[in-house]
């Protein structure tokens, strides 16, 4: 139960959400599906003068906007999965909203947009959207602006997000290339330790994302095996390429940093096998 009183608003669109966070004081929570802040609030783990309800915003769905695709923040990972074409367009997205755990109550009430706002450093959206090249899309009363979601993220449950404003849309770079997407985990109903999300493009480069491994999602420098994935030179270069970018690896209750340092580049490396078969591989 949450104890304490607050105001509570659910505008019928953006302005009327930029308007309400605008105008709010104390403290302020936006609430997309719920399925994490409803119960941070319960257990006092978060605080609540205002609530900014996004349900009646009309900020869902899967679009083209030119040779770009916009995924609106409260679009659910069911959406993601009942979208044919939304989920043809971005197959990436699919792969990771196959594999959310929790049953279909998190995925029919969990966002995109919540789980990338919310910055657990072992969500599996937020190396998705760094390894896709998203921007951010984030609206106040003062303006929209976009942020790159590697810039986006700053620590651990910590993102560049003001106040006063909301996290409306992810755009990404229409895919034109292959994807693979691995994740480590304890159980089938355990959260990742370790995620691995790689987009394989025409020019042959790769573009390959770790998360769960550090504080915030990392893109790291790995070429395309010359010699195949097995290649114990290569697996060395993307051993090297994970240390490089992970300083400081991430400790929790699922396992220590040394641990996912370990495991990392293996994971790496079956995303990476993945996205250079026939067509990518879409299975998490
Ligand atoms: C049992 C269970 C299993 C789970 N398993 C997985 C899993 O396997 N993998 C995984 O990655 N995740 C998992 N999750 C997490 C799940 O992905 C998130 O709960 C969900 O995506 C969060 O979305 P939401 O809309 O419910 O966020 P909310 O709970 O509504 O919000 C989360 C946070 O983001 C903020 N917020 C929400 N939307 C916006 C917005 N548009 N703009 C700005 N701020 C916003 C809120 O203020 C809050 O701080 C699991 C959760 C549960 C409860």
């Amino acid at each position: 139960m949450i104890t304490n009183n607050f105001g509570y608003h659910a505008p019928p669109d953006l302005d009327g959400v930029v308007a309400a966070l605008a105008e709010a004081r104390g403290d302020v929570v936006v609430l997309g599906g719920g399925t994490m802040i409803i119960p941070d609030l319960t257990h006092g783990r978060a605080s609540a003068d205002v609530v900014v309800d996004l349900s009646r915003a009309g900020l869902s769905g899967i679009r083209e906007e030119g040779d770009e695709v916009v995924v609106g923040a409260t679009t659910t990972y069911t959406e993601v999965l009942s979208d044919d074409r939304a989920a043809a367009l971005v197959p990436l997205l699919r792969t990771l909203s196959s594999g959310i755990t929790g049953g279909p109550q998190i995925r029919n009430k969990g966002t995109i947009g919540g789980s990338a706002a919310y910055a657990n450093p072992c969500s599996d959206v937020p190396a998705c959207l760094v390894a896709l090249g998203a921007r951010m899309r984030l609206a106040s009363a003062r303006g929209v602006r976009e942020v790159p979601a590697e810039e986006f993220y700053t620590g651990a449950f910590a993102t560049v997000r003001r106040r006063d404003e909301v996290l409306a849309a992810i755009v990404l770079p229409r895919p034109d290339g292959t994807a693979g997407y691995t994740k480590l985990k304890l159980a089938e109903s355990s959260w990742p330790i370790v995620t691995a999300a790689v987009v394989s493009r025409p020019d042959g480069s790769l573009r390959v994302a770790i998360g769960a491994v550090a504080e915030t999602p990392r893109l790291i420098d790995v070429e395309p095996p010359s010699a195949g994935v097995d290649d114990p030179a290569w697996r060395d270069h993307v051993r090297r390429a994970v240390a490089a970018a992970v300083p400081e690896p991430w400790s929790d209750l699922l396992a220590d940093g040394a641990y996912r340092m370990r495991v990392a580049p293996a994971i790496v490396a079956r995303s990476v096998a993945k996205a250079l078969a026939a067509g990518g591989e879409e299975t998490p």
